[in-house]
C-alpha cells in the first residue's frame, strides 16, 4: 500500500511539474517606439549587445524575468532579452505548436527593393549583413517552412537573388544576395495588412555622385548631456561636438550637397530613440555622427572611427584614413560598436571618435578652429574616397 501511494504521490508531482513547465510563460507584444532585443545578460557602458530592433506587434514568448528585463524564448535553441517596456502582455493568448512560413514575393518600386514573406504570425527576426558576396541574412524564429512559391518580378533591381534554408526546426533563414559589394541599408518591419514580413533594400545610387547624398550629422551629446570634458580647458564634449557637425555641415554644402540634416544645431538635449526616428523621417544615404574620446589615462590619444555591420564598415575606414592624415594618431576601427546610432540598418553610418579630450596634444588641437575646418574637410574626403571605391 505504501509503495502505491508514494508512487502515486509522485507521479501526481511529475504531472503537475510537467503542467506547470509547459505553461511556464506568456506571451507579449512588442511596444514602444524602439523595441530591441539583446543577446544576453552582458552590459557594458553603452548596454548590454545588441541583437537589432523589432517592429511592435512582434509576438514574443516570455519564460522568464531578470530584474529589468525579460528572457524571450525565440525558437527551441535560441533565447534573448528585452526590457520590461518594451512588451505588453498578451491574455489569454497561448503559443502555437508551430508557425509556418508561405508565399513570397520580390519586387521593386521607383525607390527600394522588397522581399516580402507571409507568416502565420508576426514572429521575431534577426538580421545580419554578409560581405563577398554581400548577402542579407534574416532568421525568423520559430518559422516553419510552408514556402513553396517564391515570384520575382524585373521591378527588383538591387537583389540578385532570394532563397531561404530551415537551418533548424523552428529557425527559417531568409536569404538575399544583393547586386554590389556595398551595403545601402535595409529595414525589416510588418506591413499593414498584418503577418507579412518585408525586408526593404536600399538600392545603390544610380549616379555614385556625393552631391546627389542626402547625408545626415548628428553632433553627439547636447543639453543636459555633457558628455566629456577637456583635461586641461573643462571644455565640454558637447560644445565641441556642434562646432565639428557645424563645420562638417558647411563643408559639404560647399561641396554642393544640398541634403543635409543635422539633429541638433543648438545645445539641445535628445535622448538616443529621438535621434533615430529623427533620422528615420529624413531616410539619409549615410550618417556622420561625430564624438570626442576620453579616457582615465591621459596619455591614451588619437583618432578612431566605429561601426556596428560589417557591410558599412568601408566608410568607416575610408574616413578613418583621412582623418589620420591630419598628424593624428591612429586608436583604430572598431566593428560591433554598441552605440545607438551605429544600431540602425537602414543607411551606412560612421561614427567619428575624432580625438581625445583627455589627452593634453589632441586638446590641444579639439581646441583650435582650423582643426574643425581640416577635420570637416578630411571626413569630405574620405566619403569621396569611399565613393571611388565602389563599383
Ligand atoms: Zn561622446
Amino acid at each position: 500500500m505504501k509503495k502505491w501511494l508514494l508512487a502515486g504521490l509522485v507521479l501526481s508531482f511529475l504531472q503537475s511539474y510537467a503542467q506547470d513547465t509547459a505553461h511556464h510563460y506568456f506571451l507579449a507584444r512588442t511596444i514602444g517606439k524602439l523595441p530591441f532585443l539583446e543577446y544576453g545578460l552582458g552590459d557594458d557602458r553603452l548596454g548590454g549587445a545588441k541583437m537589432g530592433f523589432l517592429d511592435s506587434n512582434v509576438v514574443l514568448k516570455i519564460v522568464d524575468s531578470v530584474d529589468a528585463k525579460y528572457k524571450v524564448q525565440l525558437s527551441r535553441f535560441h533565447t534573448a532579452y528585452i526590457d520590461k517596456p518594451n512588451v505588453e502582455r498578451l491574455l489569454n493568448q497561448k503559443s502555437r505548436p508551430y508557425y509556418l512560413t508561405n508565399s513570397w514575393k520580390v519586387y521593386g518600386d521607383d525607390k527600394y527593393d522588397y522581399v516580402s514573406v507571409n507568416l502565420d504570425e508576426k514572429l521575431p527576426y534577426h538580421s545580419q549583413q554578409q560581405i563577398n558576396p554581400s548577402r542579407i541574412v534574416v532568421d525568423v524564429f520559430g518559422a516553419t517552412s510552408n514556402s513553396n512559391w517564391i515570384t520575382q518580378l524585373k521591378t527588383a533591381r538591387e537583389i540578385k537573388n532570394a532563397w531561404y534554408e530551415q537551418t533548424e526546426d523552428d529557425v527559417f533563414r531568409v536569404i538575399i544576395e544583393l547586386k554590389h559589394p556595398q551595403h545601402w541599408g535595409h529595414t525589416i518591419y510588418y506591413d499593414t495588412t498584418g503577418k507579412r514580413m518585408v525586408v526593404r533594400i536600399k538600392r545603390q545610387p544610380a549616379v555614385l555622385d556625393i552631391r546627389k547624398l542626402r547625408i545626415a550629422i548628428d553632433a553627439g551629446h547636447g543639453g543636459t548631456n555633457s558628455g566629456a570634458s577637456g583635461l586641461m580647458s573643462g571644455v565640454l564634449e558637447k560644445e565641441y561636438t556642434l562646432k565639428f557637425a557645424k563645420e562638417l555641415q558647411a563643408t559639404l554644402k560647399k561641396a554642393g550637397i544640398n541634403n543635409i540634416f543635422m539633429t541638433r544645431t543648438k545645445d539641445t538635449t535628445l535622448d538616443m530613440p529621438e535621434r533615430i526616428m529623427m533620422l528615420r523621417q529624413f531616410s539619409p544615404d549615410i550618417l556622420i555622427s561625430i564624438h570626442l574620446n576620453s579616457s582615465g589615462v591621459d596619455t591614451v590619444q588619437g583618432t578612431s572611427t566605429y561601426y556596428r555591420y560589417i557591410g558599412f564598415r568601408p566608410l568607416t575606414t575610408a574616413v578613418l584614413n583621412q582623418v589620420m592624415s591630419l598628424g593624428l594618431k591612429e586608436y583604430g576601427n572598431v566593428g560591433n560598436f554598441n552605440f545607438s546610432l551605429s544600431g540602425p540598418t537602414d543607411y551606412p553610418n560612421c561614427l567619428v571618435e575624432v580625438a581625445f579630450l583627455s589627452n593634453p596634444a589632441d586638446e590641444k588641437k579639439i581646441l583650435n578652429p582650423k582643426f574643425h575646418k581640416a577635420v570637416a574637410k578630411k571626413i569630405l574626403t574620405g566619403i569621396t574616397e569611399w565613393l571611388k571605391t565602389l563599383k
